[in-house]
């Protein structure tokens, strides 16, 4: 019964995605879906990442978030378009809530629309809302058995970003078994390992993203 249904809120969700994808395709525009643990530092990583490409690529945000609106202040002062979406509790955001963010956005003008979603590693992965590809942020003081705990989201993403690597003396955690466990996970995810207060790995994050927007 429960799966039932919950298989039946999918298929609907997929129709809606599927609908979003056709409209970002006929507009040129390429769409990431950010996704990650509260705190892994998905909004810090958006304004370093929107500060080096505003004046290379037109860039618009939509924001979920489940109650407040603090991620979307913080991403207007980077100068960009953002739609905010509160979920009121929800813990991720779906497909028709992205087509209707989407009516007040200029799509034509837009390069790459990012969407950060709600913090979270588990449903936000199973929810397609059009995106052309995923990334996850996993943050090293989220420790190195994430990967191995929620598979899932490291199998749907095609990127994911090691963040905060500057703590890594700090921590137990593990690189080598954790690049082992994604990649064990997903083959051909490509892996980034950042810091955004000593700004490392974000040069080649930035060739990665700006190389999917050119394609
Ligand atoms: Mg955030
Ligand atoms: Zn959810």
């Amino acid at each position: 019964m429960e799966i039932k249904l919950m298989r039946n809120i999918l298929g609907a969700n997929d129709e809606i995605a599927a609908q979003n994808r056709k409209i970002f395709a006929e507009r040129g525009v390429i769409v990431m879906n950010l996704m990650g643990s509260p705190g892994s530092g998905k909004t810090t990583l958006l304004e370093k990442t929107l500060t080096r490409l505003a004046d290379k690529i037109k860039i618009a945000v939509i924001e979920g978030d489940l109650f407040t609106a603090k991620d979307a202040e913080r991403i207007e002062q980077a100068g960009v378009d953002v739609i905010q979406i509160n979920t009121a509790g929800g813990c991720h955001l779906d497909a028709s809530m992205i087509q209707k963010a989407c009516v007040s956005l200029n799509l034509d003008a837009i390069d790459l629309l990012i969407v950060e979603n709600v913090g979270n590693l588990v449903c936000p992965a199973e929810f397609d809302i059009g995106e052309n590809f995923k990334a996850v942020v996993l943050s090293i003081t989220e420790g190195d058995d994430k990967p191995l705990k929620y598979p899932l989201i490291f199998k749907e993403s095609e990127v994911t970003l090691l963040n905060k690597i500057d703590l890594l003396p700090f921590t137990n955690f593990n690189l080598q078994s954790a690049r082992e466990d994604l990649t064990t996970i997903h083959p051909t995810i490509k892996i980034f390992e950042t810091s955004c207060t000593k700004d490392t790995g974000l040069d080649d994050w930035e060739a990665w993203l700006l190389g999917k927007v050119a394609r």
